[in-house]
């Protein structure tokens, strides 16, 4: 679904990703674990094409998004991003948020778009939130409408950057059961976290930055018990 070759980016003289391969399969979950500016969200962003990758490649879904002739709108379309501080149209509704870009975007009728909507704000638990304003919803709840704002593009893939990293504490669980439960559904989902245990349990794979660089690409189970590099146990030392 997402092939990675020899990516690097640099922004002028720093090179922050270095010649990165790996590829993400259909259906697969990856999370993206690391010490602070190891490259962790750049590399989310250049699966997007949100930043430009300096060199190597990114195929999703068989398009290079460096290819001039590849439409990035198109892929785009088929990639939901969530961010750590939601990124809600504060003007809006939850169901507008919900209901914009499938009109706009998709040329999905006002009323297909608003039943989406609700069918999505129902599976994240909101139901009863579709008439209020993001200002007045609490942290948790927002990211979970974040979440359905991005699923309701019906994406392919997932991108997720930290999305637990700006909650009270107790508000983490609702975000993350409602990412589990998307894992369950088959959902491609590149995650990065800092939540040790949802990787452990719903990660197939987890990747490791550290400077910039790849340093490990192991199922969880291998990772948090024999990780093979000295940074990566450095790493699980300090914050298991
Ligand atoms: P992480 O998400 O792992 O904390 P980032 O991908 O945000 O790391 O950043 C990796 C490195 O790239 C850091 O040194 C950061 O300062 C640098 N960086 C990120 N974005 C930019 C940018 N737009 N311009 C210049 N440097 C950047
Ligand atoms: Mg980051």
């Amino acid at each position: 679904m997402i092939n990675v070759k020899n990516l690097d980016k640099s922004f002028g003289d720093a090179r922050v990703l270095k010649d990165i391969s790996t590829t993400i399969e259909k259906g697969e979950v990856v999370t993206v674990i690391g010490p602070s500016g190891s490259g962790k969200s750049t590399f989310l962003r250049c699966l997007n094409k949100l930043e430009d990758p300096s060199g190597g490649s990114v195929v999703v879904d068989g398009k290079d998004i460096m290819d001039p002739n590849t439409n990035i709108n198109d892929v785009r379309e088929q990639i939901g991003m969530v961010f750590q501080h939601f990124h809600l149209f504060p003007h809006m509704s939850v169901l507008d948020n919900l209901a914009y870009a499938p009109t706009k975007v998709k040329g999905l009728s006002k009323a297909d778009a608003e039943a989406r909507a609700q069918d999505l704000l129902q599976k994240v638990g909101l139901s009863d939130k579709a008439e209020q304003y993001p200002s007045r919803l609490s942290g948790g709840q927002k990211q979970r409408v974040a979440i359905a704002r991005a699923l309701a593009m019906e994406p392919d893939t997932m991108l997720f950057d930290e999305p637990t990293s700006a909650l009270d504490p107790e508000m983490v669980k609702e975000v993350l059961d409602v990412m589990k439960s998307l894992a369950d559904t088959g959902m491609t989902m590149v995650i990065v976290t800092h939540e040790m245990g949802f990787a452990r349990e719903v990660a197939d794979r987890v990747l490791f930055l550290d400077e910039g660089r790849l340093v490990e690409d192991a199922p969880p189970a291998t990772f948090f018990s024999q990780p093979e590099s000295e940074r990566a146990q450095d790493f699980l030392a300090k914050i298991l």
